[in-house]
C-alpha cells in the first residue's frame, strides 16, 4: 500500500467516523426538525465517505463499481439535506411539509434511481473506467444528460443554501453573526470543490468533494459547540417560545426585529419573515400604545386591534444580556388578558346595576347623584330629582303573584329607560321605589315630562298570563338648590313630595322645593 493511499484511507475513515459521531451527538440532544435533518445529513455523508474509502482501496473495476454504488446512497441526497438545513436554520421555512419534501427531494430520488438503473438506459453515464494517478485507482466516466442535470441541481441547491445564510446574516444581531459566517464558509467549501470536480483540472479525476467534506464538518462542529448551531442549548427555550400562547417578539438593541413566535404572528399580521431586520417602529407603526410602552419600559395593559377583532394585553419587556453583561436585545411579551378584563367589566356592571330592571342599583345611583351634586355646585347649574313609587304594589303581588310583581318592576324599568334621556340618571332605590335625576332641567319642564309619564303608565297595562295588569305611580319632585348641602337633603324633599302624592290619592305628581 502506497503512503498516499494509507494516508487517505486513515483520513476518510476518521472523517466518516466523525460524521457518525456528529449524528449520534445531535440526536442525543434533541429531536427538532433541524436536528433530524442534521442527523440524516451526517449519516449520508458518512456512507458517502466510507464508500469512497473502499472504492479507493479496491483493486478491480467491478469492486470499485460496487463501492461507487454504495456512495450513491449518500451522493444525491446530501445536497438536498444541506439545503433543507439552511432553510430551517435561517427560518426561511418554519415547517417541513409534504410539499417541501417533494420540491427538494424529487431530483435526488430520480438521480438515485437513474444511477441505479444506468446499465439499462445509460442516461447517467456511458461507461465506467479505471484510471491510475498518484499511485491510486480512480473511477472516471463519460457524462450523459442526467449527470449534467444532477450537476445543475447540486450547484443550485448549494447556491440557495449559501444565499439563505447570507440573507439571514444581514438580518441577525451582531452576536449571532459569527455562527452564520461559519455556516456560509462550511457551505462554500463543498460547493467550490464540486465545481472543481466538474472542471476536473489536469484531468486528474480527484473527488474534491469527498476530500473537503471533513473540513466542512469540522467547521459545523465549531458552529455547534461555540455558537450553538442546532440550538441545542436553547432547545427548551425555543420550544417555550414557539408554543407559548403569549405573543413574544424578540428585538435587538437597535429595535430591529430578530424573531417572533406564532402567537405574535397571529396577533400582528404585519409580522412576517421579510420584516426581520426592520425596526419594530417601522413594522408596528400603527400600534402607538405598544410603541409608547416599549419606549418607557413600563408594564402596562393595552388594547390591540387587528382590524377584525380586539383584545386586551399586558405588555412586559425583558432585557436580554450576553455573557459579558451587555444588553443585546429585548423580549416583548404580550399576555392576553381579554377574558380577565371582560370578567372585571362584567363584575363592575353586576356590582352597579339592579339585576331585575338593569337600572343603576341604590349604591351606584347614590354615587352618581353625589357627582351630579358636585358638578351642579361647581358650575352653578341645577338638576331635578324624581322619586317614583308604584301604588298598591303589595296588592299587585297579592292578586297576581310575586312573579307578576317582578314583571311589573322589569316593565317599568324598561319604560323609564325608553322614556327618559340618555343623560338622565335612573336608579331602583329598593322594592318598588325608583329615582331619576334630570340634569339641567327646569322645574316646569321636569313637571310636564313627569306628568306625561305618570299618565302614560296608568293607561298602558302590562299583559301577564293573558291578563292585563294596570298600575299607577306616585311621584315626588324636588330641585337642587345651593342651600341644600347634601344629596340626602334633596332626596328628603322629593320623598316628602312623594308622600304628598300618596296622601292626596296617588297616581299623581307633587313638587316640593326649598322656600
Ligand atoms: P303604596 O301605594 O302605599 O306604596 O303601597 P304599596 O303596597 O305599594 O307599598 P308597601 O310598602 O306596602 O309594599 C311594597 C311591596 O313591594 C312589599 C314587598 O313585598 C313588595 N316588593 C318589594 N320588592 C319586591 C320585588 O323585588 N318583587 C316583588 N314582586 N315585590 C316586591
Ligand atoms: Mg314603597
Ligand atoms: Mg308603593
Amino acid at each position: 500500500m502506497s503512503f498516499t493511499l494509507a494516508f487517505l484511507s486513515i483520513y476518510f475513515f476518521l472523517s466518516a467516523l466523525l460524521a457518525v459521531f456528529f449524528a449520534a451527538y445531535a440526536i442525543s440532544k434533541g429531536t427538532t426538525t433541524l436536528v433530524k435533518v442534521f442527523f440524516s445529513l451526517c449519516l449520508l455523508v458518512s456512507v458517502y465517505l466510507f464508500g469512497y474509502l473502499l472504492e479507493l482501496n479496491s483493486s478491480s473495476l467491478p469492486q470499485m463499481m460496487f463501492w461507487n454504488q454504495i456512495q450513491y446512497i449518500g451522493i444525491p441526497f446530501y445536497p438536498a439535506l444541506w439545503l433543507l438545513l439552511s432553510l430551517i436554520y435561517t427560518k426561511t421555512i418554519k415547517n417541513f411539509s409534504r410539499n417541501t419534501f417533494f420540491a427538494i427531494f424529487t431530483v435526488p430520488i430520480l438521480t438515485f434511481l437513474m444511477q441505479l438503473t444506468n446499465p439499462m438506459h445509460h442516461f447517467y453515464y456511458k461507461s465506467l473506467m479505471l484510471k491510475k494517478a498518484f499511485g491510486l485507482n480512480f473511477l472516471t466516466f463519460d457524462k450523459e444528460p442526467w449527470y449534467l442535470f444532477y450537476c445543475i441541481y447540486i450547484t443550485l441547491y448549494f447556491l440557495i443554501a449559501i444565499s439563505c445564510y447570507i440573507k439571514s446574516y444581514r438580518r441577525v444581531a451582531d452576536f449571532e453573526r459569527s455562527g452564520y459566517k461559519i455556516m456560509i464558509l462550511a457551505s462554500l467549501l463543498p460547493f467550490i470543490s464540486f465545481e472543481l470536480v466538474l472542471m476536473n483540472p489536469g484531468n486528474l479525476s480527484i473527488n474534491y468533494v469527498a476530500l473537503i467534506l471533513p473540513f466542512s464538518f469540522s467547521l459545523i462542529l465549531i458552529a455547534i459547540f461555540k455558537y450553538d448551531f442546532l440550538a441545542l442549548k436553547t432547545l427548551a427555550r425555543d420550544v417555550l417560545f414557539e408554543k407559548s400562547s403569549d405573543a413574544m417578539i424578540l428585538i435587538d438593541n437597535t429595535s430591529r426585529l430578530m424573531d417572533y413566535n406564532p402567537a405574535a404572528a397571529e396577533l400582528f399580521q404585519e409580522l412576517n419573515n421579510s420584516m426581520k431586520g426592520r425596526t419594530i417602529e417601522f413594522i408596528l407603526g400603527n400600534q402607538i400604545d405598544l410603541l409608547k410602552i416599549l419606549n418607557t419600559n413600563d408594564i402596562s395593559d393595552i388594547k390591540i386591534s387587528n382590524g377584525v377583532s380586539y383584545g386586551y394585553f399586558e405588555v412586559k419587556t425583558v432585557t436580554i444580556k450576553n455573557d459579558f453583561g451587555n444588553i443585546v436585545g429585548r423580549l416583548i411579551n404580550l399576555i392576553n388578558i381579554t377574558e380577565r378584563k371582560h370578567d372585571q367589566e362584567a363584575l363592575k356592571i353586576l356590582a352597579s346595576t339592579d339585576a331585575l330592571t338593569s337600572l343603576y342599583n341604590r349604591n351606584r345611583f347614590m354615587q352618581l347623584a353625589k357627582l351630579q351634586m358636585e358638578c351642579a355646585f361647581d358650575y352653578n347649574t341645577s338638576f331635578t330629582l324624581l322619586m317614583i313609587d308604584i301604588d298598591h304594589f303589595k296588592h299587585i303581588n297579592d292578586t297576581n303573584g310575586h312573579a307578576a310583581g317582578d314583571a311589573v318592576l322589569a316593565y317599568l324599568g324598561c319604560e323609564m329607560k325608553q322614556y327618559f334621556r340618555k343623560t338622565d340618571i335612573i336608579g331602583r332605590l329598593g322594592g318598588e321605589e325608583f329615582a331619576v335625576i334630570l340634569p339641567s332641567t327646569s322645574l316646569d319642564a321636569a313637571k310636564n315630562i313627569t306628568e306625561f309619564f305618570c299618565d302614560m303608565v296608568s293607561k298602558e297595562p302590562i299583559i301577564c298570563g293573558n291578563k292585563p295588569i294596570y298600575f299607577t305611580l306616585s311621584i315626588g319632585i324636588s330641585v337642587y338648590d345651593r342651600r341644600l348641602k347634601t344629596f340626602g337633603e334633596v332626596l328628603k324633599l322629593a320623598d316628602e313630595a312623594l308622600y304628598e302624592s300618596k296622601k292626596n290619592g296617588r297616581n299623581r305628581v307633587t313638587v316640593k322645593v326649598l322656600n
